[in-house]
């Protein structure tokens, strides 16, 4: 590929023995093209230094970055039927979801539920794995869900969701596109509890998933550069025969046209939320208001 990876890395291979250095050592930014030491990148939470590019992560790094000290405990989910249409492509769905929970390691489907505390307060995160079928929205999404949403009530906490994901998961058909109205009644029962439901939307944000939860928080953030949108770019183009703006379906398109509340750089994520979080949850005044003046004291006449 490179001078980099032909020359150099079996050189240093040679000289350290193979198996000391992964092959992982070296990343490529999709952004810049810039070959990145993987654990800078990995200290600089997977941005690239170079170009600010915000490369995808998985869940369980995720709810490290958005917890207070990287500390939370990831709850058990809702065992769900596994396969139930039987369905088969290239490969059996049970293959596909073996494999899945071999790639990722974070769980037994593509939504992770954890809580634990941001900005002090109690909170509830759901993140999508997108390792895991490309974060596709089964049954065991939207199980996943409302069980982060009963939790959220329970612990009086606020819910986050980071959605990861490409939409509905074509082997579980029907069953995948009855998630949608699932998930939006989760997202009711934390704003029906008056507690925050607060959606942080990373790259990519699509399909059915970008049309129900992902799209109605009280709050929506999203990382720099994230895909967000229903159907692809190119299939917008050929279907309306026109070339779309520069920036369309990016984070900061969407906040151009109002569609999100903020773009937030991953390094002040936790912040913003614990922020956001504190204010919803409290909005009272931090300091005593000054007393009234004796003429804004007296009673107005009733009308
Ligand atoms: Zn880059």
């Amino acid at each position: 590929m490179s001078w980099l990876t032909n020359f150099v890395l079996p050189k240093i291979r040679a000289a350290v023995g193979r198996k000391a250095v992964p092959d992982n050592l070296w990343h490529k930014c999709p952004g810049c093209e810039q070959m990145l030491f993987y654990r800078e990148l990995e200290a600089n939470l997977h941005v690239c230094r170079n170009c600010g590019h915000h490369l995808r992560i998985g869940a369980l790094s995720r709810l490290k970055i958005l917890f207070d000290d990287g500390a939370f405990a990831q709850i058990e989910l809702p065992k769900t039927a596994i396969d139930p249409l039987r369905f088969r492509d290239r490969k059996r769905y049970t293959d596909r979801l073996k494999e899945g929970q071999t790639a990722s390691g974070s769980g037994s489907d593509a939504v992770v539920v954890a809580h634990g505390r941001i900005g002090g307060a109690p909170a509830v995160v759901a993140a999508f794995e997108f390792g895991f079928m490309g974060g596709s929205m089964g049954v065991a999404a939207g199980e996943a869900l409302l069980a982060a949403a009963r939790l959220a009530v329970l612990q009086e906490a606020a819910l986050v969701v980071v959605p990861a994901s490409g939409g509905a998961r074509m082997q579980e058909g029907v069953l995948s596109l009855m998630q949608m109205p699932r998930a939006i009644i989760a997202a009711d029962i934390v704003k029906e509890a008056g507690l925050p439901y607060i959606v942080v939307l990373t790259d990519p944000t699509t399909g059915g998933v970008s049309a129900s939860f992902a799209m109605v928080g009280d709050i929506t953030l999203a990382e720099p550069g994230a895909i967000i949108g229903f159907a692809g770019a190119r299939v917008i183009e050929e279907t309306i025969h026109e070339k779309l703006p520069e920036g369309f379906q990016r984070a900061e398109y969407l906040l151009e046209h109002g569609m999100i509340d903020q773009v937030v750089p991953r390094a002040e994520l936790r912040a913003t939320l614990g922020r956001i979080i504190g204010l919803l949850r409290d909005p009272h005044p931090a300091a005593e208001l000054p007393a009234p003046t004796p003429a804004e004291a007296e009673p107005r006449g009733a009308e």
